[in-house]
């Protein structure tokens, strides 16, 4: 596996694939690699011929008082687990290679960005957008790859992909779940031993939302205040929003329907943690 670190070279060796006539696939993360990041790398290995994994820890994303200090990091094992699962190339850039100084262009979603996380992130998406703009043109993939976790992030990046012309395929790729049904995530590392029993209750929840309806409810607020009461009788757990919408506008429902999202970001002690699924009949 190739490292590189440097706008320049990564365009460079871009360009050397794409002549050669093969398919590049992009997986973007931000490290502390998880089974999650590695399926996401074997869809894209279906996808395309060369793999490209970035690593990169972007600050733009992160609000004043979140935890872009305190993000897990481990370059070792990262390199290691992506060499593993056959990435070809590492790409590593600097936030000062990223962002040099003087820069003023941002790529900003007008109204996918409003609801969800959005509203308790501002600003969060316009640093997702940016920096992923910024990766399809130094990485120029034929297909990039998303996990469906961030299920908020993925519907704002395909309506870019879509409003921009970017001849980009975008792949969605199902959330990975530990045994006991927590998403994964690089920020479970943070969670207490009792903080990861409550953790629980998202996924518990969105099952328990997924029961009402099959038995018949329909009434979004209902359901809401269900999962809400259920998930406070948990220890450390503080809600951020629970949110029953449709899955493509994020606007919220009164009434479901077969396929509404209902998505969460809920706090277990310091740790925000987001969890979604769909309502099938
Ligand atoms: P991150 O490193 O957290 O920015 O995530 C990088 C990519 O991995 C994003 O597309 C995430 O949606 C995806 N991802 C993170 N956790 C999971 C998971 N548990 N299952 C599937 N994809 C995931």
């Amino acid at each position: 596996m190739e490292i590189i670190k440097t706008v320049d070279l990564m365009q460079q060796a871009s360009d050397t694939i794409r002549m050669s006539g093969e398919s590049i696939a992009l997986v973007p993360t931000m490290g502390f690699l998880h089974e999650g990041h590695l399926m996401l790398m074997r869809a894209a290995k279906d996808h395309c011929d060369q793999l490209v994994v970035s690593l990169f820890v972007n600050p733009t994303q992160f609000g004043p008082n979140e935890d872009f200090e305190a993000y897990p990091r481990d370059t070792q094992g990262d390199l290691k687990k992506a060499e593993d699962v056959g990435a070809d190339v590492m790409f590593m850039p600097s936030a000062k290679e990223m962002y040099p100084p003087g820069a003023q262009t941002s790529v900003v979603v007008k109204d996918l960005p409003q609801h969800l996380c959005g509203l308790s992130r501002p600003g969060h998406f316009d640093g997702v957008t940016t920096v992923v703009a910024k990766l399809f043109h130094i990485v120029k993939p034929h297909a990039a790859v998303f996990g469906q976790k961030d299920y908020q992030q993925l519907a704002v990046i395909s309506r870019m992909v879509m409003d921009l012309d970017m001849d980009i395929q975008i792949i969605g790729v199902p959330t990975v779940r530990e045994a006991d049904g927590l998403a994964m995530s690089s920020r479970n590392s943070y969670l207490k031993p009792e903080e990861r029993i409550s953790a629980l209750s998202l996924k518990k929840s969105l099952d328990l939302a997924q029961r009402l309806f099959r038995e018949g409810e329909k009434k979004a607020q209902v359901v809401k205040d269900f999962v809400k009461s259920y998930i406070l009788e948990h220890p450390y757990t503080e809600i951020d929003y629970i949110t029953l919408c449709d899955p493509v506008t994020l606007e919220d429902v009164n009434t479901l329907s077969d396929g509404t999202l209902m998505a969460m970001a809920v706090r277990v002690g310091k740790t925000r943690l987001i969890d979604n699924g769909r309502l099938v009949k």
